[in-house]
């Protein structure tokens, strides 16, 4: 069961986690284990870490240093409401010697005016470090056997700070090592998601790595997939996939059932609601993974198992904001054989992934969403081609398993945003998903059009 930042934002969600953990608990079958819980840190926690760093970054120690204090007694705040006694004295210090680990990291980073991906890591890792302790001293103060556990300790990564891969064999050792004797027990183990470490003993020792945003998704479909659990839960702030972002769409409806490969393409086409990674290794065990709403916790939300619907043609839409479009054109007349490889090469030596493209006879076009290494992409491919970039783009899809077996859905989609200029469009018959690449500001109404075409009866 994983409890993403505004399940946990305060502690009224935080007695709904516990409401809510208690009864799945209570109505586990005889010989069942009681369920994993991964949180996320506290809502905002993560981009207040991350404020704090840049402010370290720029050399600003006192305005670092309090944004500590303010997320420290934020903390401090809920444990005091939640639990009582000893249980707090033992809170309060916990979060206090964490927190003055912090404070001192972030005094050190300041002075030096320097930040690396491995700094960030270890700062940002508080903020699932603090919430998972709270978490599980709010269960035990209501008589529920939890047992808090180091994320770190179990999930091994490699060390691509920020943005680390799972090493899913180490990973699966650790889980067995560690949480399955604590299951075993009829305990329920703890767990920060998005945070892991590198293995003991490589490199300059084991260093705290995180998932990438989001990532406690990630977190907890990796520990199921260890423990070969019944289901994978992601409990959030709405009622399970919808058929559209509801920031950008009026009133989309749940989506009551999706097959893996759709929620896949929907998280990595921008459904935030899934972090991208999280069905892999649900698909590698085949274990359902079930959205819900920690508000509304008696609502179905919605399924994702490896079946496909034969009864519907679209699962949802997505959209992924302020992409950047890419034009590379071959200085030659013609695409020479080799053009592909060389400018897909550029993207690999960059670590950029590319989301859509599209090619012509003389030019391809390509969607970047992480224009970190932009500048230097664009300098490598005018080694070999005319290179312009066009920022403030958006990818917007359409997705569902039996998209094609309706040919009408594609001339629909089309008249539906008919006079919105479309920058490019991309679609393969044995796929499941159309995209158009559009401007961003032309997002809300291009979306509203479709979802209006595509999902209104
Ligand atoms: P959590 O903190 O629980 O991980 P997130 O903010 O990461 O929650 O994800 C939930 C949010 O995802 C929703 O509040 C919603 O605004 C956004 N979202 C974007 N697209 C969709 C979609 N298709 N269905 C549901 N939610 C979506
Ligand atoms: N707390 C992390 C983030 O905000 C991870 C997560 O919430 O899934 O990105
Ligand atoms: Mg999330």
């Amino acid at each position: 069961m994983k409890f993403g930042g505004t399940s946990v934002a305060d502690a009224a969600a935080m007695t709904r986690v516990v409401d809510i953990v208690r009864s799945q608990w209570k109505s586990q079958a005889e010989g069942t284990r009681p369920p994993v819980v991964v949180v996320s840190a506290l809502s905002k926690v993560t981009d207040g870490l991350i404020r704090t760093i840049d402010f370290a970054r720029a050399g600003d120690a006192e305005k670092a240093a309090a944004l500590v204090t303010e997320l420290l007694e934020r903390h401090i705040a809920i444990s005091r409401t939640l639990t009582t006694h000893q249980r707090t004295e033992d809170l309060v210090k916990a979060l206090r010697a964490q927190f003055e680990a912090l404070a001192q990291l972030v005094a050190t980073l300041a002075a030096r005016k320097s930040v690396t991906p491995a700094d960030h890591d270890e700062i940002v890792a508080m903020g699932e470090l603090a919430s998972s302790r709270i978490v599980c001293a709010a269960f035990q103060e209501q008589h529920l056997p939890a047992v808090w556990v180091d994320a770190r300790d179990v999930l091994l990564t490699d060390a691509e700070h920020m943005v680390a891969a799972p090493n899913m064999d180490a990973t699966c050792r650790q889980a067995a090592k560690i949480l399955a004797p604590i299951t075993a027990r009829h305990e329920i183990p703890v767990l920060g998601g998005f945070i892991a470490s590198t293995p003991t003993g490589e490199g300059d020792g084991r260093r705290t790595t995180t998932l990438g945003r989001g990532g406690s998704d990630y977190s907890a479909a990796i520990f199921g997939a260890c423990l070969d659990v019944g289901e994978i839960q992601i409990w959030t702030d709405v009622d399970g996939m919808l058929t559209a972002d509801p920031r950008v769409v009026a009133a989309p409806r749940v989506v009551p059932h999706l097959s893996f490969a759709e929620a896949s393409e929907l998280a990595y086409f921008g459904a935030k609601v899934l972090h991208p990674a999280t069905i892999l290794p649900a698909v590698s065990k085949n274990i359902p993974v079930r959205i819900l709403n920690s508000r509304q916790p008696s609502n179905p939300g919605t399924l994702i198992t490896s079946e496909s619907r034969r009864d519907r043609h679209l699962a949802a839409l997505a959209c992924k904001r302020d992409v950047t479009v890419i034009d590379i054109t071959s200085t030659r007349m013609f695409m020479a054989h080799g053009f592909l490889l060389r400018l897909f090469e550029v993207f690999e030596r960059f670590k950029t992934a590319v989301d859509v493209v599209t090619t012509s006879e003389v030019s391809v076009s390509v969607t970047v969403d992480d224009t970190r290494k932009l500048d230097e992409i664009v300098a490598a491919l005018r080694v070999f081609a005319d290179v312009t970039c066009e920022s403030k783009m958006a990818i917007v899809s359409v997705v569902g398993d039996r998209l094609h077996d309706d040919p009408s859905v594609f001339a629909q989609a089309v008249v539906a945003i008919n006079g919105i200029p479309l920058r490019l469009v991309s679609q393969a018959s044995s796929r499941r998903t159309f995209t158009f690449v559009l401007r961003d500001a032309e997002v809300p109404n291009a979306m509203a059009r479709l979802h209006n075409a595509l999902f209104s009866s």
